[in-house]
């Protein structure tokens, strides 16, 4: 048995089992990623789709996922990956590719304006290791890295994949403890955190979806975005108001399809509240 650090939650692993997220076992006493290489996911992505609005635009990346997830949002748009039977049942079915294959797939699309590999679909977090190793092969091979993350980690985690990393997009998926916590599963503070770390190492932008009668108050949308807003560099100058945040509209899925699609007006509305503290606010699905 051993105990994983990854993130919040610090499972605890029996020898052969899996954590919480379903991608981390615990293998002669030690955790290891059980998703590392097994590759659910793979397509040649406008950048824009991560979504990356001010990070090599009009380029395509690489963009690639595995399995498992450390939150539980009922609305999940790749539950077939993340965390439904469906996903877990994939640890025994994903094709195996080593870094090495993936980072030569990056650049064989260099032909067709791939610039690097996104790390994306799932959760990459909590397979770190492999992200670590293909991204600094994609490095040397003159490419970049792009994570698409729920910023659910550990800082230490973020340390080693942070001299590889060049550009990030984390949820932000509420501004309150309670949607955080009872909703997803999952812990505001360590997000936030993360985002106000990635923000010193490497290019941040934010995604915030907008769930109807759960996340959707004025008042949650300004206390976020003057929060990004305070955010500054490793020198310490306020930096905030440049991130780019997208606001992005709720649609029903998975464990919450008996709601209606987010009012679209209501996804302008709130992107005008945070345009009062941030200069590069986008709206997504609408
Ligand atoms: S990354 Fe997975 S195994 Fe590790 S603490 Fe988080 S949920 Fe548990």
């Amino acid at each position: 048995m051993a105990t994983c650090e990854v993130c919040f939650r610090h499972c605890r692993i029996e020898e052969g089992g899996l954590g919480f997220c379903g991608a981390r076992t615990c293998a002669d006493g030690r955790v290891t990623a059980a998703n590392y290489g097994r590759v659910t996911s793979l397509a040649l992505d406008p950048i824009e789709k991560k979504p990356l609005a001010r990070f090599r635009p009009g380029s395509m990346i690489l963009s690639v996922g595995s399995y498992g997830c450390n939150l539980r949002c009922p609305f999940c748009q790749n539950f077939e990956i993340s965390w439904s039977d469906r996903a877990m049942a994939l640890a025994d079915q994903a094709d195996y590719i080593s870094p090495e294959k993936l980072a030569e797939i990056a650049a064989y699309y260099r032909d067709r304006g791939n610039i690097g590999v996104a790390f994306t679909y799932n959760e990459p977090l909590i397979g770190y290791e492999f992200v670590r190793d293909t991204a600094r092969l994609v490095h040397e091979a003159g490419m970049v890295n792009v994570l698409v993350s729920n910023g659910t980690a550990e800082l230490s985690v973020w340390e080693e994949l942070a001299p590889y990393i060049d550009a990030v997009n984390i949820d932000l998926k509420g501004f309150t403890d309670k949607y955080y916590s009872q909703l997803l599963k999952g812990d505001r503070k360590m997000v936030m955190d993360l985002i106000e770390r990635a923000a010193q190492t490497c290019h941040v932008e934010v995604t915030t979806l907008i769930v109807p009668g759960e996340n959707d108050s004025v008042d949650e949308m300004r206390e976020l975005s003057r929060w990004l807003a305070g955010i500054r560099d490793a020198a310490g100058t306020v930096i905030g108001a440049d991130i780019p945040l997208h606001v992005s509209r709720f649609f029903p899925r998975f464990h919450m399809a008996d709601r209606n699609p987010t009012d679209v007006r209501l996804v302008y509305r709130l992107a005008d509240v945070a345009r009062e503290s941030l200069n590069n606010v986008y709206t997504g699905n609408c």
